[in-house]
């Protein structure tokens, strides 16, 4: 991703009004650190986009959300649609993470159309993929993986349109991080596949997700083809967030 590092909070189903002020806090150290070449984005539950809209407009900070329906607008109840998320001024939206995978069967085929809603409302989709621990034991995790990415890309996608999450599942909130060997293998692996899809696909931001903290983002960071992290836990501590965002910094500046 052109020596830029991007590093996205995932704040999960965490956060009420008083997470505001979390917010602030990230938005006032961002600011603070003149990181240029480390973009930040923090990914709220939909409840407190409109709020977090507004003082992010405030600061170098961008946000996003977490999921989003495949239709515009219609009668799916309780679902939230990427042109309601873009209206509050969202530049990203995660889909295919994990835990929605896992706890509403959401497939790849889902999350491709997941993905082209958020580009139809001219959301940067952050699209996660990741091996099982049984699949990663099974020693098949990259051609899983890879065939996670070939089935959740949008069709007609553009390599300045979207973002790839890497996160083993069983690295997610779990505090056990995949060797940088592994890391590097599998960032390898998705590179040299986007590169056989798109004639750019070295600008496509490769982030890695599974227990980032302050005391391995540096390492993590460091990896090939790691252009910046997904953060879950870490991001909801405001210290713990800004010592990767300051990690990011060391690397690129
Ligand atoms: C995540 O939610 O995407 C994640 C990586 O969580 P954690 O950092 O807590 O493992």
């Amino acid at each position: 991703m052109s020596g830029k590092k991007l590093i996205i909070g995932n704040w999960k189903m965490n956060g009420g009004i008083g997470h505001v002020e979390l917010a602030k806090a990230i938005i006032e150290g961002v600011n603070g650190v003149n990181a240029k070449n480390v973009d930040v984005a923090i990914c709220p539950p939909f409840t407190l986009l409109p709020l977090i809209g507004q003082v992010v407009a405030h600061g170098k900070v961008s946000f996003g959300a977490q999921d989003c329906h495949t239709a515009a607008s219609g009668a799916h109840t309780g679902d939230i649609s990427a042109a309601m998320i873009a209206e509050f001024g969202a530049k990203f939206v995660l889909v295919g993470h994990s835990e929605r995978r896992a706890n509403h069967n959401e497939a790849s085929a889902l999350i491709a159309q997941k993905a082209r809603a958020a580009l139809d409302a001219g959301l940067v989709p952050v699209i996660c993929v990741g091996e099982t621990e049984a699949e990663r034991l099974s020693g098949d995790a990259v051609p899983i993986v890879l065939s996670q990415i070939a089935a959740s890309l949008p069709i007609d996608c553009t390599p300045e349109q979207i973002v790839i999450a890497y996160e083993p599942v069983w690295a997610i909130g779990t505090g056990r991080v995949a060797s940088t060997q592994d890391i590097e293998e599998m960032h390898k692996a998705i590179r040299d596949s986007l590169n056989s899809k798109f004639a750019n696909a070295q600008i496509i931001p490769l982030l890695y997700g599974g227990s980032v903290n302050a005391a391995n983002a540096e390492q993590i960071l460091a990896v090939n083809n790691v252009d910046g992290a997904l953060v879950g836990g870490a991001s909801l501590k405001a210290p713990d967030f800004m010592d990767i965002i300051s990690a990011a910094h060391s690397i690129v500046g």
